[in-house]
């Protein structure tokens, strides 16, 4: 398993490296390279939580908003024992770039808690969630900065946000949190958006690389809601092959494909991946390095790396995680003629529903699951295309094309809107 706690790799550093690169493309003059480069606001609190033994624990919690040029920031709220404030601060720049190439009217903005959730019960998550919401209640907002689920954070945990700050506001707000329940200001499609969405790009970059996704194979690092999900829809609505997949915990392997439903069933039910029946076990690196059309990096930073770049061999990395594949190995992969969809092409199918969601909450007026979808595949499928385009137009990679595409759109909302006062 990898670690994202290489002490060698900052993602803040990677994240900033990739923006200059577009910058240049673009020949950002200073000041406005600066203002979109660096994050605007950054909060960090230590708070206490009550803990099952009656005990006092404390925290330490991060939001940072990276740039509001175009709306509000927009972005998760991670749970993790590796958190730190810089890759919260990397992570909020991607939202920032994320909303700006799909064309979202928001801004970038993440959080995160440094606490091991898989250690902790509902009570203490509880508890620990209200009250790092109420620290944050006069950061957050719905036309300020509006959270929502990322890596071991869910729609209950959105639940108590959105109640805890409804309490110190005093009257019910849905729109500060996106990725809640439906019975409290949900959207249909919302759970399923990030797979959804990056298997609406694959299906673009198959057909432009003359791919029949059919017959394909697919490997899922990290099978989590946005891995799982992916992998479903690869196999309901095109028939491809998943031959592997890992989680935190361990590992699921069968080249002549896994039944994803019952693997889905299965982690519900225990956990984890490992141990699935019909299934071998394999090594991360030997996963990654397998023969297969597509790979979807779906966990955390730091998994294609220099190390293991040379090595892979899919036709396709589609990045439904945030900084899977670091500076180095995106160079790597280039060379070696991999097709990348980056991250915040790749999974703003999450964002984009997060958006609806605060539309509809903004309009109390619920949209059918199929209005939801439709939307989704055009923004996706019209993000896709500007980014292929930009890229033929400039001759680079992906990721570099889809910075350019969002930078660009950034650079013009600061441009116009000035500097105040
Ligand atoms: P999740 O908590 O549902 O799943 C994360 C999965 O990664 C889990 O299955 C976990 O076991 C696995 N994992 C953790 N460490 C691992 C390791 N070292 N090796 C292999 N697997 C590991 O989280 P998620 O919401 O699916 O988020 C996954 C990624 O997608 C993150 O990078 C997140 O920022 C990104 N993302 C999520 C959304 C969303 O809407 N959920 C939207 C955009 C981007």
């Amino acid at each position: 398993m990898i670690s994202n706690s290489n002490a060698t790799y900052n993602p803040w550093h990677a994240a900033m490296q990739v923006f200059d690169s577009a910058a240049d493309i673009l020949q950002l003059d200073e000041g406005v390279r600066n203002r979109a480069k660096y994050t605007e606001r950054e909060l960090t609190v230590n708070f206490p939580a009550k803990m099952r033994d009656g005990k006092i624990q404390m925290f330490t919690g991060y939001r940072v908003q990276h740039n509001t040029a175009r709306g509000p920031a927009k972005g998760g709220i991670r749970y993790h024992p590796d958190v730190t404030l810089d890759e919260v601060r990397a992570l909020a720049s991607w939202m920032t770039w994320k909303c700006a190439v799909v064309g979202i009217p928001f801004g970038g903005g993440k959080g995160g808690v440094i606490c091991n959730p898989k250690e902790m019960n509902l009570l203490e998550l509880e508890s620990m969630t209200r009250r790092f919401a109420s620290e944050l209640v006069g950061f957050i907002g719905p036309d300020r900065d509006i959270p929502a689920p990322d890596v071991y954070t869910n729609p209950q945990i959105m639940a108590w946000i959105m109640d805890t700050y409804s309490m110190h506001v005093g009257h019910s707000v849905m729109g500060v949190v996106t990725g809640k329940p439906l019975s409290i200001g949900g959207s249909k499609g919302r759970v399923e958006a990030t797979g959804r969405g990056c298997v609406y790009v694959i299906t673009e970059a198959a057909k432009h690389l003359n791919l029949n996704l059919t017959e394909g194979t697919a490997v899922v690092q990290g099978f989590g809601n946005a891995g799982s999900i992916a992998a479903l829809l690869l196999v309901a609505e095109h028939g491809a092959k998943i031959i592997a997949v890992n989680d935190s915990s361990g590992s699921a392997y069968n080249p002549n494909g896994l039944d994803i439903p019952g693997l889905i069933a299965y982690k519900a039910e225990t956990g984890h991946v490992k141990g699935f029946p019909g299934s071998d076990k394999i090594r991360e690196e030997e996963m990654l390095a397998l023969p297969c059309d597509v790979l979807i990096p779906a966990a955390l930073e730091n998994v294609i790396t220099a190390q293991n770049a040379a090595k892979i061999k899919a036709r396709i990395v589609a990045e439904a995680a945030n900084g899977p594949t670091t500076p180095e190995a995106d160079k790597i992969l280039y060379e070696k003629g991999v097709f990348l969809l980056p991250d915040i092409l790749a999974n703003a199918g999450g964002v984009t529903v997060s958006y609806f969601e605060w539309v509809q909450n903004n309009y109390c007026f619920f949209w059918k699951e199929k209005d939801v979808n439709e939307n989704l595949h055009d923004i996706m499928i019209n993000g896709f295309e500007e980014v292929l385009k930009t890229a033929q137009k400039h001759k680079v990679d992906m990721r570099r094309a889809a910075y350019v595409v969002a930078v660009n759109r950034v650079a013009e909302a600061i441009r116009v809107r000035g500097i105040y006062p």
